[in-house]
């Protein structure tokens, strides 16, 4: 990917109410910065940012999709749906979501325990510490990892410790796609398929649960993500197209210099898949433009 490329619409990104950096405003002035009219706030199983993300997209005159990325699963393998513009008050999606915390916070509890058992005590404690008013989550424990010269890095921490199948990762019974898919819908949004080529399906794997997906009502998938190698971007548009999909744009971006880079920094949606945020009731993309306009 050319570093030059830059799109004004951004529809993954995180702030600080789940494992961002910055909190939502702070998020929404630097999107405003780098010039984006759309942005989506995607936090972890969680909506607590929005109300702020959306004052401060008034004020800057960017347009919020309130949105959110879900922890799900297609049967053993962990996946995040992301849900935009979604209605953060939906009885149903708070139910969810305080579902997923009780989750998320027994996770974090077991981490920390099977990090003492490494020999690394406090995590738990430290993660909360990193985590703020957030339910820790991996990102938590990498950075006070990385803090405590435990680790050099994300890659390191993830490869060594805390990835899929990795001396401290903990396996969660996560919501099937079916029901993620359906609490999105029912809070008024559009199911969207995060990051596919990030879970390292074999092809097969990717193309039935992107099947799947569609079957239960999901409505797009991440074609073009920041730092995604274009075979990869080619990958997912083909899967778009044989599934009947969507396509979405986004950076994943988690914090400045950080895992994913900048908002916006990506290219274009290829012509032949229809975007998603066309898709958007207008209502759903607050303040700001729509990108249809
Ligand atoms: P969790 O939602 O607690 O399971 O953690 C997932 C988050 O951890 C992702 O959203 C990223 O912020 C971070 N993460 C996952 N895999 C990696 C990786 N390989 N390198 C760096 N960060 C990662
Ligand atoms: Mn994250
Ligand atoms: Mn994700
Ligand atoms: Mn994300």
């Amino acid at each position: 990917m050319r570093s030059t490329e830059r799109s004004r619409i951004d529809l993954h990104a995180h702030s600080s109410a789940s494992d961002g950096m910055l909190s939502p405003s702070e998020l929404v002035a630097r999107a405003a910065e780098r010039g984006i009219e759309v942005l989506a706030l995607t936090d972890h199983d969680t909506t607590a940012g929005i109300a702020e993300a959306r004052q401060a997209a008034r004020r800057h005159g960017v347009g919020l999709v309130p949105a959110i990325e879900m922890s799900a699963a297609a049967g053993d393998k962990p996946l995040h749906v992301v849900g935009l513009g979604i209605d953060p008050d939906a009885a149903g999606l708070r139910a969810a979501i305080g579902r997923l915390r009780e989750l998320r916070a027994e996770r974090a509890r077991r981490i920390g325990r099977r990090l003492a058992r490494l020999g690394i005590a406090q995590a738990y404690e430290g993660a909360c510490a990193e985590a703020g008013a957030a339910v820790p989550g991996r990102a938590h424990f990498a950075r006070w990892l990385i803090g405590r010269g435990i680790c050099a890095d994300n890659a390191e921490i993830f490869s060594r410790l805390l990835g899929r199948g990795r001396p401290a990762y903990v396996a969660t019974v996560w919501p099937e796609i079916e029901d993620t898919v359906a609490c999105i819908r029912e809070a008024g949004g559009v199911a969207v398929l995060a990051h596919p080529m990030r879970y390292k399906f074999t092809a097969t794997w990717l193309r039935r649960i992107a099947g799947r997906f569609r079957e239960c009502g999901g409505s797009a998938i991440e074609v073009v993500l920041a730092n995604q190698p274009q075979r990869e971007t080619a990958t997912a548009a083909a899967i778009a197209r044989h599934c009947g999909l969507m396509g979405s744009v986004g950076s994943d971006f988690h914090a400045c210099g950080g895992y994913a880079p900048e908002l916006g920094a990506f290219g274009a949606l290829p012509p032949e898949i229809e975007p998603v945020w066309e898709s958007l009731p207008a209502a759903s993309v607050l303040a700001g433009r729509t990108a249809a306009q």
